[in-house]
């Protein structure tokens, strides 16, 4: 486990960054003290204004293990304090502050004896923390089964698109909510109860479930999985925040 006792502020460096949609930017910093980080850990992003103010919030970590390059998407929320910032307008070379690596109850350790397959479900940007999840599951050679479903609203505003069309160990269902991409075998339409049901390991094979998005998203998905006889104590969540 490599997210323990190591929190501190770190300095960061911009490396590169580009769009992952028309609205989300993928930041790759360069942080030399960085200790490495769990799959599905996040971190506390610091600005500072030159008259002094600061403002700060969390970004999951689309990368793990023991780099010290880290990878975040961030999704801009029009009228917000820090997103629209980090997307429009953080370039290259700059530095931010970063405290971290945070989260040590919703992350995935590879080395975990594990015989329960792995399901994950992601509501738009949620799926950060659960790519990181898949992509060290990919780099395992042994390991529980994964699935990964994945709620968005059009192919437009997928992340990771072509990383996750590769992976190997972990099967990928793409639900969208607004608009399909075409040939896609369902209408769009918000995830249901039912669709939950059909695109995920059942109650009977005792998986361990990760869900990641808006907080409507996590909590209507929660209820859900209790309701369908999954066991509480095998559910993590992590809410991202915005609507209740
Ligand atoms: C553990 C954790 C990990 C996170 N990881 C990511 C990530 O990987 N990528 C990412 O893009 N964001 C992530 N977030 C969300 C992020 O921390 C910010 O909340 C988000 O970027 C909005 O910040 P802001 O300053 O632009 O908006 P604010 O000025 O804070 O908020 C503007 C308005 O939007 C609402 N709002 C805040 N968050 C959301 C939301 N998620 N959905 C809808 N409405 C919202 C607020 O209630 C407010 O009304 C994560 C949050 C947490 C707690």
């Amino acid at each position: 486990m490599i997210t323990s006792n190591r929190v501190r502020w770190h300095l960061g460096r911009v490396i590169s960054r580009q769009f992952e949609t028309g609205s989300a930017v993928r930041l790759e910093l360069a942080v030399p003290t960085w200790p490495g980080n769990d799959a599905g850990a996040h971190l506390d992003i610091r600005l500072t204004a030159p008259g002094g103010y600061q403002a700060s919030r969390s970004y999951s970590l689309a990368s793990s293990g023991e780099s010290t390059r880290v990878v975040l998407v961030v999704q801009e929320l029009p009228g917000g304090e820090v997103s629209p910032f980090l997307v429009r307008q953080l370039a290259e070379g700059e530095e931010v502050e970063v405290q971290g690596p945070l989260g040590r109850f919703f992350v995935w350790i590879p080395a975990e004896p594990e015989q329960s397959p792995v399901q994950l479900i992601a509501g738009g940007s949620g799926v950060v923390p659960l790519f990181s999840m898949a992509s060290a599951r990919e780099r395992e050679l042994k390991g529980a089964e994964f699935r990964l479903l994945y709620s968005v609203r059009s192919p437009r505003d997928e992340f990771f698109a072509d990383e996750l069309a590769e992976l190997s160990r972990t099967v990928v269902e793409i639900v969208y909510t607004r608009e399909s991409a075409p040939g896609a075998g369902r209408p769009p339409g918000r995830l249901t109860r039912e669709a939950l049901a059909a695109s995920t390991f059942p109650a009977s094979l005792s998986p361990r479930i990760f869900v990641c998005g808006p907080t409507s998203f996590v909590e209507a998905v929660a209820g859900w999985l209790v309701e369908l006889g999954h066991d509480p104590t095998q559910i993590r969540t992590e809410r991202f925040g915005g609507s209740r």
